[in-house]
């Protein structure tokens, strides 16, 4: 396949310094912060882990409430307003309510949402709702419970669901589900994943496979384009109709027929939206990682643990982001990820 390359925008040659907001060297203004709680997972989905040998870092070297806190609240002073939390998986961080309820005290945090595999939300989901958590994504491949079980090696799909209808009824919403489509598992099962647009306001959201650390042979023979999986929705349910989407959000939307709720694409891979990217992820170990598939990061944690100041912080955050790479850089060949997925928060 042809891999699109977007060229990047000039970029400035002074520092931007609008109010007191975090730009990098093209423009572009980060406003949301991906959080990785832990890099620890109850699943290990074939496109994300390796199927055995796993290193997991001690949890010393893993942020701590406090240190986690601080970075959020220099965050929001620095102009971001969106904060996801993810992993791993973040409802095996302990104490992950107690977290929301006070990143939502932070003046400027205007949305918490979070990532999940779904499994705890039966016990959890009233709870995290009550915490403050606006928004929730829930990350499910297929509604066949054997497939499942293959692709997670071990997850329980009758959890999961349950887990999304106790989200939907205490009203964290609206419910968007991830699916990744993966050549020879479930790239024939989007089908019955986009039905459950037809009665639910939900979006379901299609995504490409990237090349993660780890699960190289996955990837090399895993990649479904968004353009193969919605030809497949469109020769069993008929035209798709586009319906209109924030540059900023990676999915781009569209509706079957009909349909209460929506089909999102998102494709990294074979378009990528570099472009309009707003975001950077701070890893569950304190390195702020400028792009998802660069290998790129600014260590927070060790600075904190020098003694470093608010002060100090506030400036290598907004030094950091000045150099945010333009782009992944996969259409170039350009591979140099380093950790997993479930290391980064994806
Ligand atoms: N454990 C949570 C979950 O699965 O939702 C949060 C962490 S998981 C790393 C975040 C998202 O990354 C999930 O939607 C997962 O499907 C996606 N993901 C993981 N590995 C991926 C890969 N190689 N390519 C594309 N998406 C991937
Ligand atoms: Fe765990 Fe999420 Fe990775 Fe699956 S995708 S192994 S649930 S972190």
């Amino acid at each position: 396949m042809q891999l699109i390359q977007i060229k990047p925008n000039a970029p400035a040659t002074t520092k931007t310094t609008t109010g007191n907001g975090a730009f990098d060297a093209y423009g572009r203004q980060m406003t949301y912060l991906r959080i990785s709680l832990t890099d620890r997972c109850n699943f290990r989905c074939i496109y994300c882990m390796p199927a055995a040998g796993m290193v997991f870092q001690p949890r010393e070297e893993l942020l701590t409430d406090d240190e986690l806190l601080r970075l959020v609240a220099l965050f929001a002073q620095s102009g971001f307003t969106k904060f996801r939390l993810t992993g791993g998986e973040p409802t095996i961080r302990p104490h992950v309510e107690d977290l929301i309820r006070q990143m939502k005290q932070f003046p400027g945090v205007e949305e918490i949402s979070m990532t999940t595999n779904g499994l705890l939300l039966p016990r959890m989901a009233a709870e995290l709702k009550d915490a403050g958590l606006d928004r929730i994504n829930v990350s499910i491949d297929t509604l066949d419970p054997l497939r499942f079980k293959f692709m997670t090696r071990g997850g329980r799909l009758d959890l999961v669901m349950a887990g999304i209808e106790e989200a939907e009824r205490v009203g964290i919403g609206p419910i968007k589900l991830n699916t990744v489509v993966v050549r020879g598992q479930n790239e024939q099962e989007v089908i019955d994943m986009a039905a459950l647009s037809i009665d639910r306001p939900w979006e379901i959201r299609f995504l490409e496979i990237m090349p993660m650390e780890g699960v190289g042979m996955v990837y090399d023979e895993g990649l479904v384009t968004t353009e193969e999986t919605k030809a497949r929705l469109e020769m069993h349910y008929g035209r798709l109709v586009p319906v209109d989407s924030n540059p900023s959000d990676p999915a781009r939307l569209w509706q079957l027929p009909g349909a209460r709720g929506t089909i999102g694409f998102i494709s990294p891979v074979s378009e990528p939206f570099c472009q309009f990217c707003n975001r950077v992820r701070l890893t569950a170990d304190g390195k702020l990682r400028l792009c998802l598939l660069r290998n790129d990061e600014i260590d927070f944690r060790e600075e904190m643990r020098g003694g470093a100041t608010d002060e100090d912080l506030l400036r290598r955050l907004r030094a950091g982001i000045w150099r945010k790479p333009w782009g992944h850089g996969l259409a170039e060949g350009d591979l140099n990820i380093g950790r997993g997925m479930s290391q980064i928060g994806g």
